[in-house]
């Protein structure tokens, strides 16, 4: 048998054959993982069961070949929750979090403590997760169209005990889907916003992640329209839209916002420097 030190070793050259930057913080997650410990690095002379090495080796070798960590792990981190995740679902991602601030700043600013909140385009349910978390008297509502992610956001919703969050299964493009959640003080989306160029040059590890999950249409913005115009109605006069986007989309979204009756965008950067989100508050004409 190996010890721990020799494995560690062995599965961080490995993976630092394709990522050296990411190596040790990779091997790291799956020995935690696979281990059972927070710290399996606090005993590296314990010997590691033949069996146990075996799987730690092929998780190494899936990641060296830019299979994504987090499918491997099975699980991921979003706002110091737990999310299970896989193919068919997106990864939560930290840029995220700076959408779940936005609505949260809202929701104090404007004495918001019960709000009727709908995350569409949800996945893995993390953003509506997250809001239920901070805002407990929330009424939140969760769409998703995949079957896949449906499972994850089902599954997350319990696992967090989250399970009043209302899910429908339900495409966000069609006008009933729109109609059947109405009075929302706010609707948060992080939808698919990746243009054709993006995604004929996606990273290895994206191209694991589901194409109708970053897909957004040629120019990366048919969500962003179709959602303005179409939940316009579903949303309370003097309530907001809070929408995330790419690097470089901000003016786009904000001229839609506008263009739909939205006013005072604000928009924020995310903790790489890049403006990520915009919030814009809607009112009738
Ligand atoms: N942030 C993702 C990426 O850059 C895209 C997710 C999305 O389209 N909403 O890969």
């Amino acid at each position: 048998m190996v010890s721990r030190r020799e494995l560690f070793s062995g599965v961080r050259g490995i993976i630092a054959e394709r990522d050296e930057e990411t190596a040790d913080f990779d091997t790291t997650c799956i020995f935690q993982d696979l281990l059972g410990e927070k710290n399996p690095m606090f005993s590296p002379d314990l010997p590691v069961p033949d069996d146990k090495a075996a799987e730690i080796l092929s998780l190494a070798k899936r990641r060296s070949e830019g299979y994504p960590l987090q499918y491997l792990l099975g699980q991921w981190e979003f706002w110091g929750c737990n999310f299970r995740i896989g193919e068919g679902v997106l990864i939560p991602r930290p840029d995220t979090e700076t959408l779940v601030e936005q609505v949260l700043d809202i929701c104090r600013r404007e004495k918001l403590t019960a709000p009727k909140i709908a995350d569409l385009c949800s996945g893995s349910g993390c953003i509506a997760v997250a809001l239920k978390k901070e805002l407990p008297q929330a009424d939140v509502w969760a769409v998703e169209l995949s079957e896949a992610a449906l499972g994850y956001l089902k599954e997350n919703t319990v696992l967090n005990g989250c399970e009043d969050i209302h899910i429908i299964h339900g495409d966000v493009l069609k006008k009933e889907t729109a109609r059947s959640v109405m009075g929302l003080d706010i609707l948060v989306s992080n939808p698919p916003y990746l243009t054709a160029v993006d995604m004929s040059e996606l990273q290895t590890e994206v191209r694991y992640e589901p194409a109708s999950a970053l897909f957004g249409g040629d120019d990366g913005l048919g969500f962003y329209r179709a959602i303005t115009g179409l939940w316009k109605t579903s949303v309370k006069e003097g309530g907001f839209i809070a929408y995330e986007f790419g690097m470089g989309q901000h003016d786009d979204v904000r001229k839609i916002l506008e263009g739909s009756g939205f006013t005072d965008v604000e928009l924020r950067r995310d903790g790489g420097g890049i403006i990520r989100t915009a919030a814009a508050r809607n009112i009738f004409e």
